[in-house]
Formats: C-alpha cells, structure tokens, sequence
C-alpha cells in the first residue's frame, strides 16, 4: 500500500492554518488546505472535547477528499474559571463571535482575578485520518491570562497569554517565537514525527 505524499489541512481558520503550513514546512510532503477544495463548508463542531472536535474536522475532510487529513482542534484552559473557555474558545462570547469580543469576554470575567490566580494553558489535539490509521498527538503550553492586550502579532487570545517564564504574550512575539514553543508546535512536532513514518512506510505505522 503507498501512501499519497499530499496532505490536507482541515481547518477554514485561516490563521492556524498559517501556523500549521509553517510547522509542517521541513515535511518532504505537499500540503493542501481548504482552498484547494472550495466545495466543503464549516464542518459543525458537535464534540464535547477537543478530541472529538479534532476527529470530527479529520474525518469528514478525509471522507470528502480521500486524502490524508490533519486537523487541529484548540481550548484556552483558564484555571480560574473551572478550565473555561476550554474546548468552546472559538464560541466563548457566542456564536460568530470575533477574537476581540472573545478576550474582552475573558479580561472581563477575570477582572478580579489577582495575577497569581490568572493560570491558564493552550492546549491543541492534532489529528490525522487516512485509510483506516487514525492518529492523534496533543501539545499543551502553560501560561497566565494578562490584565491588559498587548501585542498585535498572532491570533484569538494571543494578545493576553504570556506562556511561563516569558516576558512576551504571543502576540508581542515574532512568527519563529511563537512557533518554537507553542502549544500547536508540541503537537505538530510529535505528528510529524508519527507522519514522516507513516510516509516513509507507504501508508503503514508499524
Ligand atoms: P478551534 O480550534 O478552531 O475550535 O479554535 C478555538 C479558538 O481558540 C479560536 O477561535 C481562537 O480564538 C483560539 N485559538 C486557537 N489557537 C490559538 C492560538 O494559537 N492562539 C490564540 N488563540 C487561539
């Protein structure tokens, strides 16, 4: 059995999709997105955990194309909130709600919230479907949520998150930053790892 050296990128979000080609960008494989298939809409996101939800995107855009499909699923776990906004980040402030209303929504709910109390942490499931192989690989990045937006670089909650030991959110940090310790880049690095055997075994992870 061999294996198609393409892979599809399963998400509409034109951001993580830039971060993931960036991630996969070392892979001697062709990377496609949703442009390539204008035809497939929203997938619904009808998990309750990010798992599913991740499962969810690869499956169906593998069920579309029959090629093999990664997709990524990611929640902002806020200590102080019980884990929320968590696997309903993207709807945290309802549905069609833009990034800016979504922080506000969290700087708000936080507003008397000391500044050691603010933990929190990105935390992505990557998922990739081809065939009868189902693979899945998380990446978790530990933070805290700050008291102001800073920073206008990146995306969604970027503008609050300083990751542990850093003087920067990841909006204040560069592309190559960011990509270095990201939750997104935890877990690409180890699907890679699993994807680059895959390929190299025409389609087998044995
Ligand atoms: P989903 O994985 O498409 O469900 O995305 C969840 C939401 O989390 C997105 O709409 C963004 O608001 C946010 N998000 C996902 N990845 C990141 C990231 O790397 N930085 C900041 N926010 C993110």
């Amino acid at each position: 059995m061999s294996a198609d050296k393409k892979i599809v990128i399963a998400t509409h979000n034109m951001d993580k999709q830039k971060e993931m080609i960036f991630l996969l960008a070392n892979m001697d494989i062709e990377v496609l997105t949703m442009e390539n298939f204008p035809h497939i809409g929203e997938i619904e996101e009808t998990g309750t955990t990010l798992h599913e939800n991740s499962l969810i995107k690869a499956r169906e855009v593998y069920k579309i194309t029959g090629l093999p499909s990664l997709a990524d699923d990611t929640g902002l776990e806020v200590d102080a909130l019980n884990g929320d906004p968590g696997v309903y980040s993207a709807r945290y402030s309802g549905e069609n709600s833009t990034y800016q209303e979504n922080v506000n929504k969290l700087l708000t709910e936080l507003k008397d919230v000391p500044i050691q109390l603010r933990t929190a942490r990105f935390r992505t499931v990557v998922t990739f479907v081809h065939l009868g192989v189902e693979l899945y690989e998380e990446g978790v990045v530990e933070g805290i949520i700050a008291t102001e937006i800073k920073g206008i670089k990146g995306f969604g909650y970027d503008p609050i998150f300083k990751p542990l030991d850093q003087k920067l959110t990841f909006a204040e940090m560069s592309k190559d930053k960011k990509s270095l310790i990201s939750h997104r880049a935890k877990a690409l690095e180890k699907m890679v790892q699993q994807l680059n055997k895959y390929f190299k075994n025409g389609g087998s992870i044995e």
